[in-house]
């Protein structure tokens, strides 16, 4: 059997089959994590439904690895395919096929982006509000039900997917799902393949809800003396209800790497990062309410962004923090922890976690989707230093066993990969051997995304 051939017999197109060096390279990691690469075998380009079915016909038959790529900016090494074999590059796949705009829905290839996606809709005046703060591809969003800034409004990726078509290992195309809101008919096989990385099947379209863009924002930098009042002010906020677009946490080391990274003078104070949206004079009302929760929590100061230039650059801030600590080392790569907790637990989940990282002295931002109860510790790893990373790995499973500890859970939003496998069973139990025979179904031979999410 030549991999590389038999492919090409499919598609008698150069195209579409790639064994050039530069192209596996490309497909051997991610954009940034910590994750050692390795090679595929070949690299394949499908453009459609049919020649999805082909590939993975071929390689169920022959029982070859096969990986989809979209942009490849997870970070638990989902996309590396660490047994050779397919990386089935998802992005010539990235056609809108269909808006309902008085539906709230839309149907997308895989490979469509979330900026692509939304610079679309922008002319019917709406939006998709997933926003995992870097460009993405909405097959490798629903693979790892993905989140970000504005999931205390809208939920995650698996509050978006209302059906889905998949291509299973052997080639069957499965339709799950529909186009509709709300359902009490069997079980729910879409939420299933939301979060599935790539282990049960080949997404090849991705039904989605849409929104109304909000008419009025109102955008806030908000410093405060402590992590706690910064959390219980959130809190508050969410018991009164209020239109809360976005509510990001940052702590004082985080501002200061911005501060050396961006050139900028903030004082050096835990910061929330709070976005109202909706109509203007609920806006306004909600303001009030929110200034006075802040105010009783003893913020320190309000920075209003007064448009909308002033509006992006502060998100911009709270984007960019992973690369303010990467700026540090720029030739090493980033580990990322994970996790989410009740949203009581989160202030002292995040003292913890900077108490971790100064035992160790390592320089690190820590920020936190603080509606949620979800925070990363982002810090920066040389991969070929075995004893850096062994050292690195103790410290993220510290942070995740407090969290274990605590009711939360070892990932909010990036997913298991390979980097996570290990807290899977700590937190799931024999569940994991429920989820190992619901993979073994969709998945015999084991070709999807091998030696992910569980041990071997
Ligand atoms: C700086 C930075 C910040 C980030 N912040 C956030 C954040 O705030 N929130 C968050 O949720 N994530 C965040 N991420 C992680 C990342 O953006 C998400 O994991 C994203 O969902 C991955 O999309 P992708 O297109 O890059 O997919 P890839 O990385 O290419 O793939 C991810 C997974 O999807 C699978 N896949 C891809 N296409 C398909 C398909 N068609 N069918 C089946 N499986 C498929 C792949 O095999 C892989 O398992 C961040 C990443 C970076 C680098």
């Amino acid at each position: 059997m030549n991999l590389y051939q038999d492919l090409y017999q499919f598609f008698k197109n150069e195209n579409h089959v790639s064994q050039k060096l530069n192209i596996l390279l490309d497909h051997s990691k991610d954009q940034s994590s910590y994750h050692p690469s390795h090679l595929p075998e070949v690299v394949v380009f499908p453009e459609n439904k049919v020649d999805v079915i082909k590939i993975l016909k071929y390689a169920n038959e022959n029982k070859i690895p096969v990986v989809p790529f979209g942009l490849g900016t997870s970070v638990e090494g989902q996309v590396i395919p660490i047994e050779g074999g397919i990386s089935m590059n998802m992005t010539r796949m990235n056609k809108i096929t269909e808006l309902q705009p008085d539906n709230f829905l839309v149907k997308v290839e895989p490979g469509v982006t979330r900026v692509q996606l939304n610079d679309s809709l922008k002319e019917h005046l709406l939006h998709f509000p997933i926003d995992p703060a870097i460009d993405a591809s909405i097959g490798g969003m629903v693979s790892t039900n993905a989140s970000g800034t504005n999931s205390v409004r809208y939920g995650s990726m698996k509050d978006q997917v209302l059906g889905m078509q998949i291509i299973l290992a052997n080639g069957e195309e499965l339709n799950v799902g529909g186009q509709y809101l709300k359902s009490s008919s069997g079980y729910n096989l879409t939420n299933l393949f939301v979060g599935s990385e790539a282990t049960l099947g080949v997404f090849t379209e991705i039904t989605l809800r849409v929104y109304n863009i909000p008419k009025y924002k109102l955008t806030a930098l908000v410093e405060f003396t402590d992590l706690i009042s910064a959390s219980n002010a959130v809190v508050n906020m969410k018991k009164r209800d209020l239109s809360i677009e976005r509510v990001e946490l940052i702590d004082e080391r985080t501002i200061e790497a911005i501060n050396r990274y961006k050139s900028r003078n903030f004082s050096i104070a835990p910061y929330l990062f709070l976005e109202l949206g909706g109509n203007e004079d609920i806006v306004h009302h909600d303001y009030e309410l929110a200034k006075e929760i802040l105010i009783e929590e003893g913020c320190l100061n309000i920075q209003l962004a007064t448009n909308d230039l002033e509006r992006e650059n502060l998100w911009e801030i709270r984007h960019e923090v992973a690369f303010a600590i990467k700026s540090l080392n720029p030739e090493k790569k980033l580990m990322t922890t994970d996790v989410c907790v009740p949203l009581t637990v989160l202030p002292n989940a995040i003292k913890e976690t900077r108490k971790i990282m100064d035992h160790s002295n390592i320089e690190c931002a820590i920020l936190g989707h603080v509606g949620d109860g979800n925070f990363h510790a982002v810090f920066s790893v040389d991969p070929e230093n075995k004893s850096e990373v062994g050292l690195y790995k103790k410290i993220n499973e510290q942070i995740v066993d407090y969290a274990l500890k605590n009711g939360g859970t070892c990932s909010g939003e990036h997913g298991i990969g390979l980097g996570k496998i290990e807290y899977m069973y700590k937190q799931h139990g024999n569940s994991v051997s429920y989820m190992r025979q619901i993979k073994s179904l969709f998945d015999p031979n084991n070709i999807m995304n091998p030696s992910k999410i569980f041990k071997k």
